[in-house]
């Protein structure tokens, strides 16, 4: 058997923090290692693997469309990008939608459409507030709008432009609102930022000020869309319509795709203004199309509500049992922990041991995003094999 991890260190880059673990086959909510072992992934790509691994529908939609097209330009038109556009409208507040290859990339689109929105209808206005302790990706201008130092630090000059305030802090982006603001640009739960849930009054906060000021309110829901908080989209649990959204992350089940959906009167991006070679092709759209499509029919939105709370009651009792978990937090099947010190990556290999993926998400804190799809016995052996973790963790 080849060194992998050997591998790696010899000829990639090193910019990851992995885990020792190399994967080579998953089914469902479990993946396995070179050596067969088993473990419940409670990571899922990054909160990517919406229907689990290898789910069949999304298998054979992958498996079909490949072998019937898998690229043309968007010099012709496509059929899997016209109904996945269609299926992500008519179920959404939004009117329009345009595909890309990621996260980072549908936001940099937003950006332009807010940019585009503010030359046309704001006399020019082009800065775009968003959050601190927030994450849009790792673009150069989606460093400057992802309002944590540390992802800025290394790569000033940043694009000029952004506006990073406190979060779930209506006050602030009042303040920083000026003639030069064309659009407020937030993550209905911050995700990668940790797993930050706002008060329920911030989001209609937003929305009532950006119709009163004329601003663009954009919703990066990279994250939380396609049922990943209990909803097919993150800002259905707040009770407001945002003028734009991107997706990615659970969009294509396992397959790189991102997504811009706007309101039509936002729709201001005209030909040659904006576009992709492989954003919307036919295996991509194909692939996302069969896991919205299957996420709606099946209400796996409701399912996630229920295997969130179950996941969270069952977090709370870990609490009152270790004194080590200080706080329990997130909403849906996008939950974290935090830990009385510094200890997440002892807690990690601990649950790597006990077979079960779980993300660092800080050094105090630990993130959960299994697939929206985990059986309710799936939850509980989750918990169980944490719960040996934590007891290793105080034996030692
Ligand atoms: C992951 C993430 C991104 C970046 O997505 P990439 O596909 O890695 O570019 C942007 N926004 C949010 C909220 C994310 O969670």
């Amino acid at each position: 058997m080849a060194n992998w991890m050997e591998m790696e260190h010899r000829y990639y880059m090193q910019v990851s923090r992995r885990q020792p673990i190399v994967i080579v086959r998953g089914q469902g909510t479990r993946v396995w290692d070179e050596a067969g072992k088993e473990y419940l992934d409670f990571t899922a790509g990054w909160a990517v693997n919406s229907l689990g691994h290898c789910h069949p529908a999304l298998v054979q939609a992958v498996q079909e469309q490949a072998g019937t097209l898998i690229q043309t330009s968007n010099q012709f038109y496509s059929i899997p990008q016209l109904k996945l556009a269609q299926l992500l409208v008519e179920n959404s507040c939004l009117d329009r939608a345009f595909f890309a290859n990621s996260g980072a990339e549908a936001n940099e689109g937003a950006v332009k459409l807010a940019r585009k929105y503010g030359r046309t209808h704001r006399n020019g206005a082009y800065q775009v507030i968003t959050a601190l302790n927030s994450f849009h990706g790792r673009t150069m201008s989606m460093v400057a709008a992802t309002g944590q130092p540390r992802y800025q630090e290394q790569w000033h000059p940043l694009t000029p432009g952004f506006v990073n305030v406190p979060y779930d802090d209506i006050n602030a982006i009042k303040q920083a609102t000026n003639v030069e603001t064309c659009a407020v640009m937030l993550e209905p739960v911050q995700g990668e930022g940790g797993v930050n849930v706002p008060s329920p009054r911030y989001l209609k906060q937003v929305r009532e000020w950006c119709d009163e000021q004329n601003l663009v309110m954009i919703l990066d829901e990279v994250q939380t869309g396609i049922g990943r908080l209990g909803t097919l989209f993150g800002y259905q649990q707040f009770g407001v319509e945002p003028d734009a959204i991107t997706l990615a992350k659970g969009l294509g089940g396992g397959v790189p795709i991102g997504a811009l959906l706007a309101k039509e009167k936002f729709c201001l991006l005209a030909p040659g203004d904006h576009g992709s070679t492989f954003g919307g092709n036919a295996l991509t759209c194909a692939a996302a199309f069969a896991t919205v499509d299957y996420v709606i029919r099946n209400d796996i939105s409701a399912h996630v509500r229920a295997m969130g709370q179950r996941l969270q009651k069952g977090l709370n009792a870990l609490k009152s049992r270790h004194q080590i978990i200080t706080q329990v937090r997130g909403m849906g099947l996008l939950l974290a922990f935090e830990l009385g010190g510094d200890i997440s990556p002892q807690v990690v290999s601990l649950c790597n041991e006990n077979g079960l993926l779980l993300n660092p998400l800080r050094p105090n804190a630990l993130r959960l995003m299994p697939p929206l799809t985990i059986t309710p016995q799936e939850v509980d052996l989750g918990l169980e094999r944490l719960e040996r973790a934590l007891s290793q963790l105080t034996a030692s």
